[in-house]
């Protein structure tokens, strides 16, 4: 029983804690290349968390770490079976009505530790500051926390050699032989602006890719999933012990 994980801790411990930073892990319910899990980002996402959680309570954080919310933003992917789509306006509620109960309780700082690429909580955060001003909420993108050209060959984003090393890391157990997994190949825009990043818009996942994977995962290791998770703990679990320690009256320099 860890007493910072809420699922696992209980009334006797909980109702003196004195807990400085909730964090609120959420993944997405989606297919991944052909040999990966649908709950990938939902394993991803809540196994960094709870490693980086650990290591920041260890070092005197004082934190809540709140159950997974399983289902991301997937409205490019609705012709993709049972990708269960979650909008965002649904997300917003959601939040809402958890920084609701955390304001309630003096819980003043929440951190969403997103490890989907179709959420997004940005433009949520600014609307909830505005609803609860006592608060301080943010937000962190796991996979964009360390440079993953530092571990892993071919990039993609989905799927890809990151996502799968880590899972042969994590959850070995959930992951088809790689000779049966896709090639994970990428169709562009014709439009060059869009490729580039600042102009955007949705992909339309099944005209960009046949397996639902972006990215070759061919040359993924158990070995690269480990080195990259622990450093990406690493810098997660300093983000974590800063918000406990730093008072949200006095966070500029
Ligand atoms: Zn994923």
């Amino acid at each position: 029983m860890n007493p910072y994980i809420l699922a696992e801790t209980n009334w006797k411990t909980i109702k003196d804690a004195a807990i400085e930073l909730a964090i609120l892990p959420w993944g997405a319910t989606e297919a991944h290349n052909l040999h990966l899990p649908f709950s990938t980002d939902n394993i991803e996402t809540e196994r960094i968390v709870r490693k980086a959680a650990e290591n920041a309570y260890k070092s005197g954080a004082k934190i809540l770490v709140l159950p997974t919310i399983p289902f991301g933003v997937n409205t490019g992917q609705l012709d993709i079976r049972v990708n269960i789509n979650m909008n965002p306006g649904t997300q917003f509620a959601i939040l809402k009505d958890i920084a609701d109960v955390l304001n309630r309780h003096r819980i003043r700082k929440l951190l969403i530790v997103n490890g989907h690429g179709g959420n997004d909580f940005r433009q949520m955060i600014r609307e909830l500051g505005a609803g609860f001003p006592e608060m301080f909420i943010c937000t962190c993108n796991w996979y964009q926390a360390v440079d993953q050209a530092r571990f892993f060959e071919n990039g993609g984003g989905h799927a890809d050699e990151m996502e799968t090393s880590l899972l042969l890391f994590l959850s070995p157990e959930l992951v088809l032989p790689l000779n049966e997994a896709g090639k994970g190949k990428a169709r562009k825009f014709r439009i060059k602006a869009l490729n580039e990043g600042w102009a955007w818009s949705e992909r339309k996942w099944s005209k960009v890719t046949a397996d639902t994977g972006i990215g070759d995962p061919s040359k993924a290791s158990r070995e690269k999933g480990e080195k990259y998770f622990n450093e990406v703990v690493r810098k997660l679990s300093d983000l974590i012990s800063g918000l406990s320690e730093t008072d949200i009256q006095n966070m500029y320099e």
